[in-house]
């Protein structure tokens, strides 16, 4: 397959070549043979492995070989929560994939600033381009935007109390011992959530099931296409417009679907609804260039 006769692996990291310590050299290839795993996340002596060798590089003061261990940690939580976020879409668990693309995002954000690889050696770059895509296929455009103010902070590292500035050496983001520093909230007051709708996507009010959204149908038909949350695909997106004025299923009494609450015999609406269509392109792994754009395929 083409990306086991790949050669080229260029990583570049902070931990420098700590990430190629023949000590890891075991879990550097199962985070390699991610496209294997469609449905399997990592097993669990993967995590207890790395736990052990962390501990013993920190005894022995190897902090370089610690983050490296982290980095190789973090690229396997988000490997796993990305084929979970799939077999959710699959299962047509909307709501759950959808938070669980929002934490690979969240995970491979915190390790962007410790670990680039040049080729996708470990699907980072096709994880980072197609939860997006995936994102962008939900209808949603509601949100909950809470708002806090934060009370009590303290350094997850130290524990030291933080306030307007930092009261210890610990930069946040960091890692020390092979664990991210990063504030942790010991006291926090919500002052108030506020739901907040994106205006372009107006559309998406009409049919409020949750799951059973029949406006998510086309997410789950593109995972069941797709077959692997590792195949590389991407999408055109086109308005189309759908005239319901003389739809028989409609009563003049139901309300109108245009969303305005009055009755469809009242309404004085267009009697059109506006809704995207999208045209889906399945590529392989050798179609898919990872040197191009996000989102382009090779021809
Ligand atoms: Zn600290
Ligand atoms: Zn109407």
């Amino acid at each position: 397959m083409h990306w086991a006769s790949t050669n080229l692996v260029m990583i570049m990291t902070t931990a420098g070549s700590s990430l190629l310590h023949a000590s890891l050299r075991e879990e550097r290839g199962a985070l390699q043979r991610y496209h294997t795993r469609i449905e399997d996340t990592l097993p669990t002596s993967f995590a207890s492995s790395l736990k052990e060798k962390k501990l013993a590089a920190v005894a022995g003061g190897h902090q370089s070989l610690a983050k490296a261990i982290w980095c190789l940690e973090t690229v396997g939580e988000s490997q796993d929560v990305f084929i979970e976020a799939f077999a959710d879409m699959k299962a047509g668990l909307f709501e759950s994939a959808w938070v669980k693309l929002e934490q690979c995002d969240i995970v491979l954000h915190q390790l962007r600033p410790h670990f680039a690889e040049i080729n996708d050696r470990f699907g980072i770059r096709h994880m980072t381009v197609h939860l997006r895509q995936f994102q962008e296929l939900y209808p949603y455009t509601f949100g909950i935007s809470p708002a806090f103010v934060f009370r009590e902070v303290e350094c997850s590292i130290c524990s030291a109390r933080l306030y307007l500035r930092p009261t210890c050496e610990h930069v946040s983001g960091e890692i020390y011992d092979g664990e991210m520093c990063g504030p942790i909230i010991t006291n926090a007051e919500l002052i108030e959530i506020s739901l907040v709708e994106n205006p372009s996507q107006k559309y998406s009010v009409i049919f409020p099931f949750g799951d059973e959204d029949p406006r998510l149908a086309h997410l789950k038909h593109v995972c069941e296409i797709l077959g692997s949350p590792w195949t590389a695909w991407t999408y055109e997106r086109e308005t189309r417009t759908r005239h319901f004025g003389s739809d028989r299923r409609i009563r003049l009494t139901d309300e109108c679907p245009c969303g305005s609450r009055e009755t469809f015999g009242q309404c004085e609406c267009p009697k059109e609804l506006t809704f995207p269509h999208f045209e889906i392109a399945v590529g392989n792994e050798t179609a898919f260039d990872p040197w191009g754009q996000p989102g382009s395929r090779r021809k």
